[in-house]
């Protein structure tokens, strides 16, 4: 069986990794010219790091990573509303880990097959050709595939192409803004402040360096200063600490990576020749820190549906059967965490102190099994 994968972000490189360790012939393309990436940092939870080591990856995550012990909620005037112990919540699963995300995407790139990945080309088009599909590239190539795995994100061209009933990118209402910077705070977990509708998060990464993350409501958003730190500094004016402190020594506007989110609402697959993982088909609001993890996920069960089913459908019902319930399980949670979000401070504050273990085990207890 020929296998295409369109994408080489984490969801593509994370299952050529699963499929050449699987010993499955596959081809993968990346539109970029190299399979670097930039980036700021990513937060890896328990599940994330699972199906980082079912890709034979820890001795990276544990050489490169920074651990993370604890996850802290605090309000915007610093009072802990909550605080979570991560190895006693995940323990039997994996460590709780944050790390740069060129290291991370470096880690997965260098462990896929040498010789099974052209970068600088595109998918042009898709016929169908008996069982399978004739596939052309941007430079005029073209192969035969049997299966095509769309790994290319949000705005993704396998999607448009083979599942044009699916639905596609839809604005969730929020501006974030990304930065790494030193970690004179000294923080050594999670700590995330929170007011209505914005948060301000920071994570300690590898080489003592803090990853920086905010977001803010759209019609919040709105009305801020054009420039990233004129925009942070006006957001988070009234918070006080642990971390105001960060908006005394903010980074350039240029260091600063702005984007506005958006989700994609997943949709069942309606083919057997054809399947969409990470972002293409479940891309999320970033609140649970799940669409790297779930994308990991994809790639470990997917590989091994395919090596131990006998046939396509067997193995994409299977794989339909475990990652379609953590993928809405997901979404319909993050969807609550947003929502949680936009109370007002005191209600929002009184839920988390009062409910904030029960509602991390709601979140997160599906997803340690
Ligand atoms: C602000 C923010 C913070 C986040 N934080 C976390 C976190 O802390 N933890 C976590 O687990 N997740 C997090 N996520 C989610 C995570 O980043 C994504 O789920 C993950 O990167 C998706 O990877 P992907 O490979 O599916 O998509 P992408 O990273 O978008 O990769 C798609 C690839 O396909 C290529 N491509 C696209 N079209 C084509 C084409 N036609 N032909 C060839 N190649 C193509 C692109 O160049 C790209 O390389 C966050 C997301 C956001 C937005």
């Amino acid at each position: 069986m020929r296998t295409l994968i369109v994408g080489g972000g984490l969801a593509g490189l994370a299952l050529a990794r699963a499929l050449g360790r699987a010993g499955l012939p596959f081809d993968l393309v990346e539109r970029a010219e190299t399979l670097r990436a930039d980036g700021t940092g990513i937060f890896l939870l328990g599940n994330a790091t699972r199906a980082l080591a079912a890709l034979g990856l820890s001795d990276v995550l544990a050489a490169r990573a920074q651990a993370c012990p604890s996850q802290s909620i605090h309000n915007r005037s610093g009072r802990l509303l909550h605080r979570l112990d991560t190895a006693r919540f995940w323990g039997a699963a994996g460590p709780c880990v944050a790390v740069s995300r060129p290291v991370l995407h470096a880690a997965l790139a260098d462990a896929v097959p040498e010789g099974r990945v052209r970068t600088g080309l595109e998918l042009a088009g898709i016929t169908p050709a008996g069982a399978g599909h004739e596939v052309r590239f941007s430079d005029g190539s073209t192969g035969r595939y049997d299966f095509v795995v769309g790994a290319d994100g949000l705005n993704s061209t396998v999607r448009s192409m083979l599942f044009p009933a699916a639905p596609g990118p839809q604005p969730l209402g929020q501006r974030c803004w990304r930065y790494v910077t030193a970690n004179t705070l000294g923080l050594d977990g999670w700590t995330v402040m929170l007011g209505k509708g914005k948060a301000l998060l920071a994570i300690p990464i590898e080489d003592g360096r803090l990853y920086v993350y905010a977001d803010a409501s759209a019609p919040q958003a709105r009305d801020l200063p054009a420039a990233a730190p004129a925009a942070l500094r006006a957001l988070f004016a009234d918070f006080a600490g642990p971390l105001a402190p960060l908006l005394d020594t903010l980074p350039p506007p240029e260091q600063i990576h702005a984007a506005d989110l958006a989700m994609v609402p997943f949709a069942p697959s309606t083919r057997d020749d054809a399947l969409l993982i990470g972002d293409a088909a479940h891309a999320s609001s970033p609140n649970m820190a799940q669409g790297a993890a779930l994308s990991f996920e994809d790639a470990v069960t997917l590989a091994a549906a395919l090596k131990e089913e006998d046939g396509l459908p067997r193995a994409l019902a299977r794989f339909h059967a475990r990652q379609g319930a953590r993928v809405r399980h997901v979404q319909k949670q993050t969807w609550a965490r947003d929502a949680l979000r936009g109370l007002p401070d005191g209600l929002r504050s009184f839920v988390l102190g009062r409910f904030g273990d029960r509602l991390y085990h709601r979140a997160f207890g599906p997803l340690l099994g």
